[in-house]
């Protein structure tokens, strides 16, 4: 990564591990190397914010609530708008830090930072729309209505593999709703938390009547650094992606101190392949959703249940497209699976395999990928597993490209299998068939929470609610409504009479 890079992101390789608003505070915790997956190389070298800091930084936020919660929405929306334009004119320099830190190849890069542009969009509107309902009384002359008041600082720990997204879809929305946001990123990914941290403070610099505590980033040692925001009272609401294993520990310490919490956490994801289903579509489909961003999406395509009449089909041609597959450099045109994050990401992809083969799979794929890829960086080529249905190993996310197959009759038989894991995040069906979609569709259909007919299970956009049940948390973000989790409700009851009639009718006279 060039240095010219990091200028225009206003960034150094040596950046502060606190940042409230445009004021920098080098760390004083344990020491922090970030290395680049495409080559192993260390980008930075930094200490990382020690638990006394973050504290000093979390009561900074809480400081500037009580300013941003008296600015009317529509001019915090302004700030989100603003942040929009900025993101469009950088697009390319943060896509290209993304690429660099995650190894995301750059059309994924790229469209991981339109969707922040998106979003920006969609909250800019929404700061005109916070609306609450007028419900009718039962009561002569009394008005009862609900208004939406901002909530408070919103603690935000995101993922390594949506470096910068995730973080967009929660702080454009906590921003027009009243609530400034502590962003603690994934220690795999702080360079591009400081890039989307210093384009909002250049944004705020012109916006004088708008309190710099809105934006505070703390690069943490990770687990400790998460924990502390679950922990604070300061933070009415938590919003955590990654693990199902971090979600649990971050859900229990909210929940010990009454908080709220947002979970956005791994997935399992399952496709069904009907009988009716137009295959050329589905196999580019599943292709795209189970090899992109090296199966390191919490939608990528985990498990495909394929009708028995076009198993052996589908698995012919799947076999002979994954032979193909341009592996390599993700900055590079043309690459189409770039790395794994790291070593670790790599062992947990072979013990899969390994347990697979012992649990009766056939696996297709899975070694290094040595050939025309930049040394230092973890390159495989993506496997794929013939495995029966109730091999305990299909029950796990391995967050690796491994796509599990497995063949049914009957449609029920089907959505048992499909919906037979402990995780519901995204899933989708092939089809042809009416019936069959709007049944995958319904209340006996697929129980995730993203629910797709004759589309793969990653790439959503933005307008919809994002998340999904089960393990994978309950959480929803970016669109329709997911905004009331950043806002708190009050139920106003006015009495413009001059009675006092009492609500069920009661009588209570003195
Ligand atoms: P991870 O759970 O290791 O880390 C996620 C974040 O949590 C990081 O910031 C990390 O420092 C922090 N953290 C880890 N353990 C913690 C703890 N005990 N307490 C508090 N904070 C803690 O996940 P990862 O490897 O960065 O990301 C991959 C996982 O994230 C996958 O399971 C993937 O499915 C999931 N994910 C889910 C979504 C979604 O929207 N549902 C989106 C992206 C990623």
């Amino acid at each position: 990564m060039s240095k010219e890079l990091l200028t225009a992101l206003g960034l150094s390789t040596q950046p502060a591990a606190i940042h409230v608003g445009a004021r920098a505070i080098a760390g004083s915790g344990p020491e922090l190397s970030v290395r680049s997956p495409i080559d192993g190389r260390e980008l930075a070298r930094f200490q990382s914010a020690s638990p006394a800091q973050i504290e000093l930084a979390i009561a900074e936020a809480g400081r500037a609530f009580t300013r941003l919660r008296e600015l009317p929405a529509p001019r915090r929306g302004e700030l989100v708008r603003r942040f929009g334009e900025r993101l469009r004119a950088h697009k390319r320099e943060l896509a290209a830090l993304v690429s660099a830190e995650v190894g995301k190849i750059t059309q994924e890069a790229l469209g991981e930072v339109q969707e922040m542009i998106d979003i920006c969009e969609f909250a800019t509107g929404l700061s005109r729309q916070l609306y609450g309902l007028t419900i009718a009384s039962e009561r002569p002359q009394h008005r009862l209505a609900e208004q939406w008041h901002p909530l408070g600082p919103v603690g935000v720990i995101s993922a390594f593999n949506f470096p910068v997204a995730v973080w967009a879809w929660n702080a454009s929305l906590a921003l027009v709703c009243g609530d400034p946001v502590v962003w603690k990123p994934s220690e795999k990914a702080p360079l591009s938390a400081l890039a989307c941290h210093a384009l909002l403070c250049a944004t705020l610099a012109e916006m004088p009547d708008v309190p710099e505590g809105v934006a505070t980033l703390i690069i943490g040692d990770g687990r400790g650094a998460g924990q502390q925001l679950a922990a604070s009272p300061l933070l009415p609401l938590i919003s955590a992606t990654g693990s199902v294993a971090m979600g649990r520990s971050v859900a229990q310490t909210v929940a010990a101190r009454l908080g709220r919490s947002l979970l956005e956490l791994g997935g399992n994801n399952g496709a069904i392949v009907t009988a009716s289903a137009d295959l050329e579509l589905a196999l580019r489909s599943i292709v795209f959703a189970a090899v992109g961003t090296c199966g390191q999406r919490c939608t990528s395509l985990r498990r495909l249940i394929v009708q028995r009449t076009h198993y052996e089909t589908l698995r012919d041609r799947l076999l002979s497209i994954y032979d193909r597959l341009p592996i390599g450099d993700p900055r590079s045109e043309g690459t189409l699976v770039g790395p794994l994050i790291d070593e670790a990401a790599y062992q947990r992809m072979q013990l899969a395999l390994a347990a697979a083969r012992t649990q009766g799979g056939t696996v297709w794929g899975g070694e290094r990928a040595t050939r025309n890829v930049p040394s230092g960086g973890i390159y495989v080529h993506p496997a794929i597993v013939e495995i029966a249905p109730n091999a305990a190993i299909v029950q796990e996310e391995t967050f690796a490209p491994v796509l599990y197959m497995m063949r049914y009759d009957s449609f029920d038989e089907a959505l048992a299998l499909h919906n037979g894991v402990p995780q519901g995040l995204a899933s989708a069906i092939f089809t042809s068939d009416v019936r069959e979609a709007e049944r995958f569709c319904s209340a006996s259909g697929s129980d995730c929470g993203i629910v797709n007919v004759n589309i793969g299970t990653s790439g959503a956009e933005i307008g919809g609610a994002f998340g999904g049940e089960k393990l994978t948390g309950g959480g929803r973000v970016a669109g329709s409504d997911s905004w009331k989790a950043y806002m708190r409700r009050a139920t106003n009851t006015v009495n413009y009479s001059n009675a006092l009639p009492l609500a069920q009718g009661i009588r209570f006279d003195v």
